[in-house]
């Protein structure tokens, strides 16, 4: 919201750091610069991308997972210069992940940035995440560190590549956002090293139920989720249920308010309960109406992009609980 995100002081511009067209750089004369990038663009081959403003994938995974609020803020007046990205507002250690597959660059030299990290994406396009979590209380102590499980994801290192919808980071309030609303800075970069809005990536980007996390036993992640009945289907496929998810509960105790569409496969084991004031009774999937509440436990599962996405087929419920 405009309240909290003008008492947000934020990072500027990391464009220093980026990465400036080696390739042209090392031309000597105009000329042979010019064709050089002509000929690249006609071979339509990898390197012409670099040229290209046009690689930026065209739906994102959201970078926050749970409650959060952004505005359309790039290129606000701060301080330091114009506002190079947008800023997710979200509760303190809320997860963060990877909008689309690369390869991280954990950064820890910039005192107005603090614990960041760089995100290469297999696209091209490079993504800054900035502020993140550096407390280890919810007082703001300052004494947890740019480290992997206080800033970035238990596990993670420097070079690493994670898959999009991968835990990567912890939202914080590290560099210049010190005692501030917690916050990530999120920058989004075309191979230029220019930041440009990710406004309207980030309104279109999909929104995960969880962070795909890999340190996951072989007995699996289980979830209860509360929502809304969309509809029933039977394809082909099977048969699914489709709710619009309002608070997910995972078994390992995280809980996210999420707002998506998630896809449940109903099968011959699935206990289907109809709840009509404190009695509850076995039922049939019919009594799953459009617009009725509805809370769905699945089977455990090993997190990936599909089931934090509630992809048709990803998640299997156990039990639904319909109230009438
Ligand atoms: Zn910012």
């Amino acid at each position: 919201m405009g309240q909290a995100a003008r008492s947000v002081v934020s990072f500027g511009t990391v464009r220093s750091l980026g990465n400036a067209l080696p390739m042209l750089r090392s031309r000597s004369t105009g000329i042979a610069f010019l064709a050089a990038a002509l000929a690249l663009f006609a071979a339509g081959s990898a390197d012409a991308r670099v040229l290209s403003p046009n690689t930026v994938p065209k739906r994102l995974i959201f970078p926050v997972v749970g409650s959060s609020h952004f505005t359309n803020d790039f290129g606000a007046p701060r301080p330091q210069g114009y506002h190079q990205g947008n800023d997710i507002i979200g509760p303190w250690r809320s997860p963060v992940v990877a909008v689309e597959s690369g390869t991280v660059t954990l950064w820890t030299a910039s005192a107005r940035a603090g614990c960041m990290l760089w995100l290469n994406g297999d696209s091209g396009t490079r993504y800054a995440y900035i502020h993140l979590n550096n407390d280890l209380t919810s007082r703001n102590d300052n004494s947890g560190g740019c480290v992997p499980g206080i800033a970035y994801a238990p596990t993670l290192a420097n070079g690493q590549h994670v898959k999009a919808g991968e835990l990567i980071g912890f939202n914080g309030d590290s560099g210049d956002a010190n005692g501030g609303v917690y916050h990530v800075h999120f920058e989004l970069q075309q191979r230029s090293g220019v930041s440009i809005s990710p406004y309207k990536w980030l309104r279109k980007a999909r929104p995960l139920l969880y962070p795909v996390v890999k340190h996951v036993g072989p007995e699996g992640i289980g979830f209860k989720l509360q929502g809304t009945v969309v509809a029933t289907r039977k394809s082909a496929e099977g048969v699914h249920l489709v709710v619009k998810s309002s608070f997910l509960r995972a078994t390992d105790g995280s809980k996210y308010d999420v707002d998506r569409k998630v896809f449940f496969t109903i099968n011959a084991d699935t206990r289907v309960l109809a709840k009509k004031g404190r009695k509850r009774k076995v039922s049939k999937l019919a009594v799953a109406k459009p617009g009725r509440k509805v809370t769905v436990w699945t089977l455990p599962v090993q997190p990936t992009v599909d089931t934090a996405l509630g992809k048709r087929g990803a998640l299997t419920a156990s039990r639904v609980l319909v109230v009438r």
